[in-house]
């Protein structure tokens, strides 16, 4: 348990997986009550290691009084369950992310369904849809399906000793993430949307609304104007320079804008197609594409897809059907002129 701030501790847990180190979980001190800010998987080395950091800390947990999770997926859900019922806190979280829990940890069959059509509408071969479409299954055991007590909306106040923070809506990592922000102490929450040096997957499927890369972006440019002196992410360590990290993000998705252009070239190409192309996505991890695991691979082609569709909504790019498969292209005008 770190002091990060006068009243703000951070808590790195461990993860089951081999991309990240670890979550951050944070720990905001009041006046009659703790409050927890994300949670980590439901796995017993995450949960041994939050116990040893508040047992250390002087806390036994059950000053923990309520807690909020920037969003649902199983890094920062996963133990929320566990964690409310254990020391009688209240859950908050969006609503958006809310509506999801049902399809996402209960029953899946019908989402696992859709996300096969998806996959093969985009272009994914049908001998790997099996495998493509069932890669998040394993993830399921690390998650506890909790409703939350709070259901939040964005613009909510968050009220913590010293402490007022206030719900950020940013839609793009999911549509109901959130970030937390406390304008007197220009310290922001930024769960998985702003990260130091990885930048967080957008990648576009049944649950992730039409343009996830452009309500990313979106969102990073209304936070790009608050004053932010510190930010408390997910992952990695607690950053300064705020806004050259957003800039940084900003730039970095362009640049994987244009390789993508420059991969369909006068071509047609289907996402698919293209994830096996462009090169940003061979070097995931540092390995070729064909030797990523079915998650990894999974994530490439619905972040290329969130590229795609991000292009498209801003006339830069075509879609067009043939066979029941979806390919993209330049737009008619631009092909002619040239
Ligand atoms: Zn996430
Ligand atoms: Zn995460």
């Amino acid at each position: 348990m770190i002091e990060v701030t006068p009243g703000i501790y951070r808590m790195p847990l461990p993860l089951p997986v081999t991309n990240l180190s670890h979550i951050n979980t944070y720990l905001v001190r009041g006046d009659d009550g703790y409050l927890l800010i994300d949670t980590g998987w439901n796995t017993k080395e995450a949960f041994n290691s939050l116990k040893k950091q508040l047992a250390d800390g002087g806390i036994d947990g059950q000053e923990i009084t309520q807690i909020v999770v920037t969003h649902v997926h199983p890094d920062h859900y996963g133990m929320a369950g566990e964690l409310k019922n254990l020391f009688d806190a209240t859950l908050a979280f969006h609503h958006l992310e809310k509506d999801f829990i049902e399809t996402r940890y209960v029953s899946m069959d019908e989402l696992i369904q859709e996300l096969g059509q998806w996959l093969h509408r985009n272009g994914v071969p049908p001998d790997r849809l099996a495998e493509l479409k069932k890669a998040s299954l394993p993830m399921l055991k690390f998650v506890t399906p909790t409703m939350p007590d709070t259901t939040l909306y964005g613009g909510e106040a968050i009220t913590c000793g010293d402490f007022s923070f206030e719900v950020m809506p940013t839609p793009g990592h999911t549509a109901g993430h959130i970030c937390l922000y406390e304008p007197k102490k220009k310290i922001l929450f930024s769960g998985d949307h702003i990260l130091p040096t990885i930048t967080p997957h957008v990648g576009l499927h049944p649950q992730s609304g039409s343009n996830p890369l452009g309500d990313y972006l979106d969102s990073l440019n209304r936070l790009e104007k608050l004053e932010v002196e510190l930010v408390l992410p997910g992952h990695e360590q607690p950053f300064t320079g705020f806004k050259e990290r957003v800039e940084g993000i900003i730039l970095h998705h362009r640049l994987r804008n244009a390789e993508i252009m420059g991969a369909i070239g006068y071509d047609s190409k289907t996402a698919f197609q293209l994830t096996t192309e462009i090169t940003w996505l061979h070097d995931v991890n540092g390995v070729g594409w064909h030797k990523l695991g079915s998650w990894d691979k999974r994530m490439a082609i619905l972040e290329t897809l969130a590229h795609l569709e991000a292009m498209r909504a801003k006339g830069e790019l075509d879609k067009f059907n043939r066979d029941g498969i979806r390919y993209y292209r330049l737009p008619q005008k631009a092909r002619r002129n040239e």
